[in-house]
């Protein structure tokens, strides 16, 4: 609890005086009938309160030099405790979440509007979480009616991310470790989902080992939906029905990463349903590994984002003139962005708490510097679909992407994905052992 109140002093320091800043935790999601989603709590909301419950607030007031830490949230109730399981109640949001003040969430509409007296700044998710934003600003509107109780309304109002993304980009050595955590667990899936690969199985069979790694790891959600993707299916995207038999001869993508405390990995592997690649997939596949490992010895504190990308264009589409893929010279191959049908995405993304993590891939206008305490994907990918007309027949339906998650250190980087099998090598002695 003590580094999520370090977090909260950070956000009071940067909070103007007479201000306050106001989150709210995820909303249950509805899936079908009487049931729901497994909860996951709303990323914000976590990384200030390390609270796991829904219909909660958390509300840091900021007045005349006091900090004030205030959390709504349910009250105990024996009776449906005993349905939807423990909750942390008043008192505990005080004696184990060290709020300040606690209070039933059923009375927020009640209390919120005695906290605006001498506040000037509200700082809310802009956009974020509509629902609240709505309660938010009811609130605020009934303030006018206050007015000649002495009450104002605020003056200002701030995107809390502009501070809390800045915040999360730079990682804590706690927050390290646990993405190491997931990285580790990560690292297992993968490595289960290799070795029982065979012609024959489904997609979804790989994906069930998966889980059975990151459950067994003490990880009970997935990152984001597993993409087990073989033969061209790997040439879409965002593959996620994972519903087709393995061929023998066919190469296999899985992108996919463990959740550990709610901070993600995301990792993506690719290898050959029966464990050896054929002449054209491996030449495809090097020239990926290329791209990523030129990439990923550029990241160091200073490197501007937009080189990691940089580094791998050069690689790839020299790789595809000598392969008979592209025809022309490289530069200006990548001046038209000739490329984009076979490699469409970015170099990778910051990694966090969300999969896709917060924080500014530009700042004024400049790609933003690589900072020690960053962590980020690398994940450059070649996706020759089987309609490409322009290409050899040889190439085509075959998809490969590799997808490591990197934090930034003082002089260099540390993949901490490394043990990972991933050059043609390490896959195949891997997949025989
Ligand atoms: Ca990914």
């Amino acid at each position: 609890m003590n580094d999520f109140k370090a977090r909260r002093e950070r956000l009071f320091d940067k909070m103007y005086d007479n201000s306050l800043a106001v989150v709210c935790s995820a909303p249950i999601q509805y899936r079908n009938n009487d049931a729901d989603y497994k909860f996951r709590q709303d990323s914000y909301f976590y990384y200030l309160t390390g609270f796991e419950e829904s219909f909660a607030i958390a509300v840091l007031i900021k007045t005349r030099g006091t900090r004030k830490y205030v959390l709504f949230c349910q009250e105990k109730n024996q009776e449906q405790e005993r349905w939807t399981g423990n909750r942390v109640g008043v008192l505990g949001a005080q004696n184990e979440l060290g709020a300040d003040h606690a209070f039933p969430i059923a009375e927020a509409g009640l209390k919120f509007p005695q906290f605006f007296k001498e506040i000037k700044t509200v700082y809310y998710l802009v956009g974020k979480q509509p629902p609240f934003e709505a309660k938010l600003f009811s609130w605020i509107q009934s303030l006018q009616k206050m007015q000649r109780q002495g009450i104002t309304p605020p003056e200002k109002y701030v995107d809390l991310s502009l501070i809390l993304d800045e915040l999360r980009l730079i990682k804590e050595p706690q927050e390290i470790e646990i993405m190491q955590k997931a990285a580790s667990v990560t690292i297992e899936g993968h490595q289960r989902a290799m070795l029982k690969a065979q012609p024959g199985l489904y997609e979804y069979h790989l994906e069930a080992e998966l889980s059975y790694a990151f459950y067994q790891g003490g990880c009970q959600h997935q990152a984001y939906n597993a993409i087990v993707a073989s033969g061209a299916n790997a040439c879409v995207l965002h593959y996620v029905k994972n519903d087709c038999q393995l061929k023998a001869g066919d190469l296999v993508l899985i992108d996919a990463g463990a959740e550990y405390q709610n901070y993600a990995a995301d990792v993506t592997r690719t290898f050959p349903v029966s464990g050896k690649f054929s002449t054209e997939q491996q030449a495809i596949y090097e020239l990926v590994l290329a791209a990523q490992q030129k990439a990923i010895q550029v990241i160091k504190p200073k490197t501007p984002w937009q080189s990691i990308q940089q580094n791998i264009l050069e690689i790839l589409v020299m790789g595809m003139i000598d392969l008979g893929i592209l025809k022309g010279d490289k530069d200006g191959l990548i001046e038209s962005e000739a490329y984009k049908p076979f490699y469409m995405h970015n170099s990778g993304h910051w990694l966090g708490l969300d999969v896709h993590d917060v924080g500014k891939y530009k700042v004024e206008n400049e790609w933003r510097p690589l900072a020690e305490n960053m962590v980020l994907t690398v994940e450059p990918g070649l996706y020759i679909d089987e309609d490409s007309p322009n290409v050899p027949e040889k190439w085509r339906g075959i998809g490969v992407r590799i997808e490591d998650d990197i934090l930034v250190t003082a002089d260099g980087c540390n993949v901490l994905t490394e043990a990972l099998p991933k050059t043609v090598d390490d896959i195949t002695h891997f997949m025989q052992s």
